[in-house]
């Protein structure tokens, strides 16, 4: 049983969007590039349990970086690292992607390389100002275990 609802579940991935699986800004663990990495910072992110943290600069929906946790071996918390300068040395690119993109378009972003973590950003147009230009609003991430999780037809457990 567990075999078929995965072979369905293979099938019916490709059609689904972006939107539907991704993780919305507002659930997103992030910090700030002002940030230092004392010893509270990096032991809340480790609480986190997540093992990339995306590096925001000013507004949340701002991102200009990721973290990669498994860097943070490097840091020493007396030193109070700026995320900013730890960035620039260990910081990695991010894949964007759109919302009503669909999740077969998005796999295949992922196996081009870069990482496994995408950000999910739509454009935004101000209807009270239609004559300004457009900007672009972040709405959320997406990772490979969300798309894994869709074609296995159930929610992973992590370990
Ligand atoms: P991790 O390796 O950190 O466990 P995964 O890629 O396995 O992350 O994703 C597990 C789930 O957690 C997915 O739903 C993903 O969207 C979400 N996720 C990943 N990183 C973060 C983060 N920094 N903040 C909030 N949710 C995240």
């Amino acid at each position: 049983a567990e075999a078929g609802k995965a072979m369905a579940g293979a099938l019916q991935y490709q059609d689904m969007q972006v939107h539907e699986v991704m993780t919305p800004l507002d659930d997103v663990f992030m910090i700030s590039i002002d940030d230092k990495l004392t010893f509270e910072l990096i032991a809340e992110v480790f609480k986190s349990g997540f093992s990339r943290i995306p590096v925001y600069e000013i507004d949340e929906d701002n991102i200009v970086g990721l973290l990669l946790v498994k860097d943070l071996i490097f840091v020493d918390p007396e030193d109070e690292t700026p995320v900013k300068s730890f960035i620039q040395i260990f910081g990695r690119g991010l894949h964007v992607v759109w919302p009503d993109q669909s999740l077969g378009d998005c796999l295949r972003t992922f196996k081009q390389g870069r990482g496994h973590m995408a950000l999910v950003r739509d454009v935004s147009y101000d209807d009270e100002h239609p004559e300004r230009d457009p900007t672009y609003v972040v709405k959320g991430i997406i990772t490979l275990e969300d798309i894994i999780e869709e074609i296995l037809g159930a929610e992973i457990v992590d370990e």
